[in-house]
C-alpha cells in the first residue's frame, strides 16, 4: 500500500508554473524585487486584507527580521508549543523567552497567565496562532497596551484566516506569514510580515537586504533573507487554486469529524466564533483513550500511514534550552504535547483514505 504522509504541498498545474516563469528568461532578473515579487505583494495584500506586506525568503527570517526591527530588548512571552522557529527567532536576537502556558481547549497563549510573567525587563509578547486556531486578539492587545508592549503574531498557520471579516493579520503590530512548502499556501520556501505602520516597510526591506537602504547607504547590520523570482512566481501560481484547496481541506476535515466526533477519550478542536478556519491542520488529542498517543502513531505508521507528533516536544524541552529557560509552569502544554497528534491532510487525501485511517484508529 502507498505512504501516506502528513502533508503533501500544493502544486500548480506544470504547464502553468513553465509559463509564469518563461518571461524570466527575457528579463534576467532573478530576485531583488522583481516583477513577480512586486505582483505576489500586490495579490497578497488583497488576498489577505491587509495594509502592508513585505515577502521574505522564509518565515523564520521574517520573524527574526521584524523582531530586530523593534529594537526589542529584556524578555519575551511566548508559548513552548510551537514550531522551533517561534523560540530561536527571540533567543537568536539575543533575547530572553519567557514560556507561558496554553489553553485547554485550542492551544493558544493563556492570556490570563500572561500578565503574572511581565516583569520591567518584557519588552513584547510573540503568541503563536495555532493550527489555524486564533489567539484571543483582543484580550492580548489590551495587556500590550497597559504595559506598553510590541506584539508580533507567529501567523505560520492562519494564511487566509479571518476574524468577524478582518484578516488575521491585521492584529497586533505585525504579523509573520510562512509559506512553507508545507503550508496551505507556499512559495516553496518564503514568508512574509504584515503590518498597519507604513514606516515600518522601509526597515524590513532594508533588514532583509544586508541593511541597504540606498546605493551608497547602509543603515542597518541586515542580513539577506530576500524572496527570489522563482518562489514568487511559484506562490502567484498557488495563489490562483488556494481557495479550492482550502475547500478541498475542509472536505477532509469533515470527514474525519464524521469519523471522530463524539469517542470517548478523543479530543477534537472546536471552530472558534467568527473565525473562517483554513483547515491547516487535524489536531487529535487522545486523552484517557484505548490507546495512548504514542501507539496510535506506531499503529498507523505500520499501516504507512505518517501522522505527526506536533507540537512535541515543547520547545523549552530542546536540548539547546531545557535548564536554561524556566520551565516549570506550563502544565497544559507538557499535557497536551504529550497527546496530541496532527493526521494525514491536503487537499487531494481520499476521503476513504480518511476512512480507512479513522478505522485503524478505532479497531
Ligand atoms: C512553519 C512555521 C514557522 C517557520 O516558517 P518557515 O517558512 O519554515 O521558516 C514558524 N512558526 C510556525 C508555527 C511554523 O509552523
Amino acid at each position: 500500500m502507498s505512504i501516506i504522509n502528513v502533508t503533501k504541498s500544493s502544486m500548480p498545474p506544470f504547464e502553468e508554473y513553465i509559463d509564469e516563469i518563461k518571461n524570466i528568461w527575457e528579463s534576467y532578473w532573478l530576485t531583488n524585487g522583481g516583477e513577480k515579487h512586486k505582483r505576489l505583494e500586490s495579490s497578497l495584500i488583497d488576498y489577505l486584507g491587509v495594509a502592508n506586506i513585505v515577502l521574505f525568503a522564509n518565515g523564520h527570517l521574517a520573524l527574526e527580521c521584524v523582531i530586530e526591527a523593534f529594537n526589542l530588548t529584556g524578555e519575551v512571552i511566548t508559548t513552548p508549543f510551537t514550531f522551533a522557529s517561534t523560540t530561536h527567532a527571540i533567543v537568536r536576537n539575543g533575547l530572553k523567552p519567557v514560556f507561558c502556558d496554553i489553553k485547554d481547549d485550542d492551544f493558544t497563549i493563556d492570556t490570563k497567565k500572561i500578565e503574572s510573567l511581565i516583569t520591567e525587563n518584557t519588552s513584547a509578547i510573540i503568541p503563536v496562532h495555532v493550527y489555524g486556531s486564533v489567539c484571543d486578539v483582543f484580550e492580548i492587545e489590551k495587556i500590550a497596551k497597559k504595559y506598553n508592549l510590541k506584539i508580533i503574531y507567529d501567523a505560520a498557520h492562519t494564511f487566509g484566516v479571518t476574524v468577524n471579516g478582518e484578516g488575521v493579520g491585521n492584529f497586533g503590530d505585525a504579523s509573520m506569514f510562512s509559506f512553507h512548502a508545507t503550508k496551505v499556501f507556499n512559495t516553496i520556501e518564503g514568508g512574509a510580515l504584515t503590518f498597519k505602520d507604513d514606516s515600518l516597510k522601509n526597515s524590513l526591506n532594508s533588514l532583509k537586504n544586508f541593511g541597504i537602504t540606498s546605493p551608497e547607504s547602509v543603515e542597518f547590520v541586515g542580513g539577506n533573507a530576500k524572496m527570489n523570482e522563482f518562489q514568487a512566481a511559484m506562490g502567484l501560481c498557488n495563489l490562483k487554486y488556494v481557495d479550492r484547496e482550502i475547500e478541498k481541506r475542509k472536505q477532509v476535515v469533515e470527514r474525519y469529524m464524521l469519523n471522530l466526533e463524539g469517542i470517548k477519550g478523543i479530543r477534537l478542536v472546536k471552530p472558534q466564533d467568527g473565525v473562517k478556519p483554513n483547515y491547516a491542520y487535524f489536531p487529535v488529542v487522545f486523552d484517557g483513550y484505548k490507546y495512548t498517543r504514542d501507539q496510535v502513531f506506531e499503529l498507523l505508521k505500520r499501516y504507512n500511514i505518517i501522522a505527526r507528533k506536533y507540537f512535541y516536544p515543547l520547545t523549552s524541552n530542546f536540548q539547546c534550552y531545557k535548564g536554561v529557560f524556566d520551565s516549570t509552569h506550563l502544565p497544559v502544554a507538557e499535557y497536551i504535547a504529550d497527546r496530541v497528534l496532527t493526521l494525514p491532510l491536503y487537499a487531494d487525501l481520499d476521503l476513504e483514505d480518511v476512512d480507512r485511517i479513522c478505522r485503524i484508529i478505532k479497531e
